[in-house]
């Protein structure tokens, strides 16, 4: 059990310090927390649109601009951050430092645009806390080895704020976000959806590599790994968020409802390649080829074959379609198939919830909901707490309302 230290890390997003009267109430709501006797941790993203911005800068310039020199451009954002927000905190009369990832001690791999954090070496911000100051770091940012400034990819703020609070040691880790918390389902598409008050790291894990866009896939894994509690709350409001945390910590709290969000991703392309020679090996060197060229993979589905000659479809991201064509082009030399076919009208729609282990019958419930709807399913997948179908991506508005009441998530708690 971690003793408590009175360190939380608060993370504000791109459209919380979109400008400069967002910044100031920022300001407020950090002093409060350092008022209220706490040693606190602020990481912010880039204002608003800049990170989009400087990328159509680079755009105009070049079609493929450098990686090291694109983070370069990148980190600018969170600089102008977190060097405003301290000026503001400073107007108010309380005592604060800015520091970028590298004064942070943020150590990255070299994988520009797309970096992993190493290790953090917090001396400088414990320094800083113990001096009384409320630390200000730049989020999406570290330092290579060889001391270029490298960038944790997109979104990549909330994972510099779940590493931190993780080597810190922290109580908890806010993400203040323009949302009030994770929802059922997005609430854009369905506005039946309701907060959720409380996830464990497994369920936010699925809803965030299945399509919700709250939080950084990594920065969970960074919270689950670590244990640190997570809530995710409007800056706008002090209402309470979403708890992202050890369900057992919270089990009072709940009798758990079976399917607890529905996500969805239209970012998909199934590929299918027909008349591939079954014979052991191929899968192997078919998919070796596509994790080299750094294609990540996500659904696959093998027909059984007849006549040793079989079918097998996977789903890709779509901004790795021409590098897929392009595996596709020499795999043709090393492997035998007779034919591709790319889909890029397919979306997933994604059931999770923890409940769903200790039921039977919730992938039978959600084919049946699909089916009156009839929507038809093309792929499949399935882990112990989700289950996701792969369906034509003009119907996937229709297929997350009806599993949504399907499964009585627009009901009420309690009901
Ligand atoms: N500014 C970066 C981005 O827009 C990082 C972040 O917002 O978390 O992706
Ligand atoms: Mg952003």
């Amino acid at each position: 059990m971690k003793v408590k230290n009175d360190i939380i890390v608060m993370k504000f997003g791109g459209t919380s310090v979109g400008n400069t009267d967002k910044i100031k109430k920022v300001a407020d709501r950090v002093i409060k927390s350092k008022n209220e006797g706490l040693k606190v941790v602020v990481v912010v993203s880039a204002m608003g649109d800049t990170t989009d911005n400087l990328i159509d800068l680079a755009g105009n310039i070049s079609k493929e601009p450098g990686r090291r020199e694109m983070d370069m451009l990148l980190s600018t954002g969170e600089q102008v951050s977190i060097a405003l927000l301290a000026i503001a905190i400073q107007e108010k009369g309380s005592d604060c430092v800015s520091l970028t990832g590298n004064q942070a001690g943020i150590y990255t791999d070299d994988a520009y645009s797309n970096a992993k954090i190493l290790h953090i070496s917090n001396a400088r911000i414990i320094k800083e806390l113990k001096s009384g100051k409320i630390v200000i770091v730049a989020g999406f940012q570290g330092i290579t080895s060889n001391g270029d400034i490298s960038t944790l990819g997109r979104g990549g703020s909330d994972t510099t704020a779940l590493a931190l609070a993780a080597s810190l040691g922290a109580d908890y880790c806010e993400i203040y976000t323009d949302v009030d918390g994770v929802y059922t389902t997005d609430p854009n598409m369905v506005p039946e959806a309701k907060k959720i008050e409380v996830l464990s790291y497994d369920e936010m894990l699925e809803l965030a590599s299945s399509g919700a866009k709250v939080l950084h896939l990594r920065a969970v894994e960074f919270a689950k790994k670590h244990d640190v509690i997570l809530h995710v709350r409007s800056s706008f409001n002090d209402n309470e968020g979403t708890w992202v945390m050890d369900k057992n910590i919270k089990s009072e709290k709940m009798e758990r409802p079976v399917v607890t969000g529905v996500a969805y991703d239209t970012n998909q392309v199934k590929i299918s390649i027909f008349g591939l020679t079954d014979i052991p090996g191929v899968a192997a060197k078919l998919f070796s080829e596509f994790a080299n060229a750094n294609i990540s993979i996500d659904l696959i589905v093998q027909n059984v074959s007849e006549k040793s000659i079989a079918t097998i479809s996977f789903t890709i991201k779509n901004e790795d379609i021409n590098e897929a064509k392009r595996v596709l082009g020499y795999l043709k030399k090393s492997i035998e198939f007779k034919d591709v076919n790319i889909d890029p009208d397919v979306a997933k729609v994604s059931i999770v919830g923890a409940g769903m282990q200790t039921h039977p019958g919730v992938a039978a419930k959600m084919f049946n909901l699909l089916g009156n709807e009839n929507i038809n399913i093309e792929m499949i997948s399935t882990s112990p707490i989700r289950i996701s179908c792969v369906i034509k991506k003009d119907r996937i508005k229709n297929a997350v309302k009806a599993l949504h009441t399907g499964f009585a998530l627009d009901k009420e708690k309690g009901l």
